[in-house]
């Protein structure tokens, strides 16, 4: 079968290849894949940056953000062939660490977690792909393709449950949220944010195209300019950007007692000693909480997959942008201003 791979940590290594069957102790559920987002990991791999291969294997298939058809569930588990699948990404550490053993592997504490597509298994982006019944992730058969957008919104049920979950320290009647970046994630926090019932504005450079009439159409508010010219005090803040001014900024906007959730990984951006005494000394007199968050263990799988079910299926079509055949991966990494969800398409849903 073919497949994406690239030697992890050096740069212009990835192609699409022929590569041996998936491997029975990958899984027993042997699925056929359909679509497989792109994401910002995928280009860092590709470039070099990050990942790693499987122990003894030079190469690592590329892709975590999965969509299947079950070709043969094998003897255990609730599957059925032909039924959509996404496939969980982290597994837990071998040793475990206390919240890997709980099956909190989003909160792994050692660092040891594995994770399909960027650490030590081999990802998704392969004609077929196996994987074991308890980290197959049925979807909505009427998502079709829309199930490929299942991944990145673990990583925002996640956000906003850390969200709630801190802001019961105090009486929290939360009404307003400011979303910066209007990428995929940023966009799925707004729905997220939505269905909560939220006054949720979202913020982002572009001043035209899908990205405001995304945000619109969700019955949200759009701003382009800076976090401190939103005009109010947000009392959350999920922050998508990893942008240093972004973050910087949104320490001085959070209002009183607000919490500031960051999902995106950014680089660079100096700190001067005052500076850093400057954010501390906001976060004291205002008790905000900035907290981070990553990845997603399966409740937020489960919330997840009920947040896209009960989304309204034309709003998230819009999401993806661009559809590539696997041969033209090296098209689907590239970046284009209009870009949201660009996924390279394996088969027919
Ligand atoms: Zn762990």
């Amino acid at each position: 079968m073919k497949a994406i791979t690239v030697e992890p940590r050096k740069p212009g290594t990835a192609r699409f290849e022929e590569i041996p069957e998936p491997d029975v102790h990958e899984g027993s559920v042997l699925v056929e894949a359909v679509a497989v987002g792109v994401c910002g990991t995928d280009v860092e791999i590709v470039e070099g940056k990050y990942g790693w291969a499987p122990p003894g294997a030079t190469r690592l298939v590329l892709g975590h953000e999965s969509l299947g058809r079950v070709v043969d569930p094998g003897p255990t588990g609730g599957l059925k062939r032909g039924d959509l699948v996404v496939g969980i990404v982290r597994r837990p550490d071998p040793v475990p660490c206390p919240n890997c053993a709980v099956g909190e592997w989003d909160m792994c504490r050692n660092g040891q977690y594995t994770e399909r597509g960027i650490k030590q298994i081999h990802g998704f982006m392969s004609e077929r792909w196996r994987i074991e019944p308890e980290y197959a992730i049925r979807v909505d058969p009427g998502l079709g393709i829309l199930g490929v957008l299942l991944e990145p919104t673990t990583v925002i049920a996640k956000a906003l449950e850390q969200v709630a979950i801190i802001g019961r320290r105090s009486f929290w009647e939360p009404r307003t949220v400011l979303v910066t970046g209007a990428g995929p994630i940023g966009l799925l926090a707004a729905l997220g944010a939505k269905s909560h019932g939220l006054d949720v504005h979202v913020l982002d450079r572009m001043e035209s195209g899908p990205k405001p009439d995304l945000v619109r159409a969700l019955g949200a508010t759009y701003h382009s300019g800076s976090v401190r010219e939103v005009g109010f005090e947000p009392d959350a803040i999920v922050e998508c950007t990893g942008v240093g001014q972004v973050i910087a900024d949104s320490i001085q906007a959070i209002g009183s007692s607000g919490i500031i959730c960051l999902t995106g990984v950014g680089h660079g951006g100096v700190v001067t000693a005052a500076a850093c005494a400057d954010i501390a000394a906001s976060t004291v007199l205002k008790n905000n909480v900035i907290v981070g968050s990553v990845n997603a263990n399966k409740r937020h799988w489960y919330k997840a997959g009920n947040l896209l079910a009960r989304a309204d299926r034309n709003w998230l079509s819009r999401l993806i942008t661009r559809r590539e055949r696997p041969e033209n991966f090296e098209r689907a990494l590239e970046r284009k201003p209009d870009d949201i969800k660009v996924v390279i398409q394996f088969s027919e849903v």
